[in-house]
């Protein structure tokens, strides 16, 4: 698998800032666990400053990011304030980049004309579906067709590394839908993807359609199954995918903040531990050798995602394929993706 695209990345979070309304799954002060003010300057530089401190020194790049609401929503001034906080930083080669998410129908002539002095490095689009029923659904309030012309006018600045967002599970998606969605996602050439899947947070407008009955979140299962395929689909399009599954906190551990859906901490670990567990139980089924005793190799970087959690991957292969004795090792001289069966 091709190793992500992975900065060192100080986050600086805008809850619901330059908003034009609150889509259906969003609950930003909830997930981020902030009050909703836009940071001062005495903040932002404190964050930088503190997230400095811990940086390993093996980590090259580092940006700062601007999260959680609608960067190109604010006002030219709120715009210019924040990123003039930041631009002695990466004068003094400190942080190398700034980065923000912004909705796709944000993105025009006059923003980037604004941004345009400043070193913005990566630019990550809330793209959430290709599907216009689903957008529509989800209360989002912009149409594909912003999606596409934000893409193209970012790609002519020929300066920025563009992530898109995109969703599982949202009102109205399906499994045929979603893949729909990566594959136009993948003909728009992005630099990077996250997938976040639809959680039902406490006092956003889904918890009342769920409360409602009217909003069926994904099983754990299926959101898997289905990010399982979305990965390999833009891994076999040769696209980064950063993230699967929201960053883990403390608030979204708690239940009072993820009433329904999908949520574990270690969700892309599930999915690569879900793709090895495929392609193992493909091995072995080819294997013309009796199995009672089998032998997995891996690269070293993937015996857990081999193991799966609780080592749930060899107790499932066992079961399968009545294994008696299943040995893992690794190799170092395997590539990401191979699994060795003997
Ligand atoms: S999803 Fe993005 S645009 Fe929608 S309410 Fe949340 S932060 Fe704002």
């Amino acid at each position: 698998m091709k190793p992500a695209l992975k900065p060192f990345i100080i986050p600086i979070f805008i809850p619901h800032s330059g908003c034009p309304h609150q889509c259906i799954f969003c609950n930003q002060r909830a997930i981020t666990g902030t009050s909703g003010a836009i940071p001062s300057a005495n903040e932002i530089h404190s964050i930088v400053h503190e997230f400095l401190a811990y940086k390993r020194k093996s980590r090259s790049r580092t940006e700062v990011s601007f999260f959680g609401g609608n960067f190109l929503g604010l006002t030219p001034g709120q715009i210019h304030r924040l990123l003039n906080q930041l631009v002695s930083f990466v004068e003094s080669k400190k942080i190398d980049g700034i980065r923000f998410s912004t909705r796709p129908d944000t993105i025009d002539e006059d923003r980037l004309n604004l941004i345009r002095p400043y070193p913005v490095s990566t630019i990550e689009l809330g793209v959430q579906s290709m599907d216009d029923r689903v957008l529509k659904l989800s209360l989002r309030g912009h149409f594909v067709k912003d999606t596409v012309q934000a893409v193209s006018l970012l790609q002519q600045e020929k300066k920025y590394q563009i992530g898109l967002q995109m969703m599982t599970g949202l009102p109205g998606d399906n499994d045929a839908v979603c893949l729909d969605t990566a594959r136009q996602i993948i003909a728009l050439k992005p630099d990077f993807v996250r997938i976040y899947p639809t959680l039902v947070i406490a006092d956003s407008p889904l918890a009342n359609l769920y409360q409602k009955g009217k909003y069926r979140p994904q099983s754990m299962d299926e959101c898997v199954a289905q990010l399982k395929k979305l990965y390999l689909l833009f891994q076999e399009n040769q696209i980064d995918v950063i993230r699967m599954g929201l960053q883990a906190s403390d608030d979204l551990d708690d239940s009072s903040t993820v009433l329904a859906g999908p949520y574990h901490p270690a969700m892309g670990h599930m999915v690569f531990s879900k793709i090895f567990l495929d392609a193992a139980a493909k091995k072995i089924r080819e294997k013309t050798s009796p199995n009672d005793a089998v032998t997995l190799t891996v690269h070293p970087r993937n015996l857990s995602r081999m193991q799966g959690l609780n080592k749930k991957n060899i107790v499932a292969l066992k079961q399968l394929f009545d294994i008696q004795k299943l040995n893992l090792t690794t190799d170092a001289s395997l590539g990401s993706s191979d699994v060795v069966v003997n």
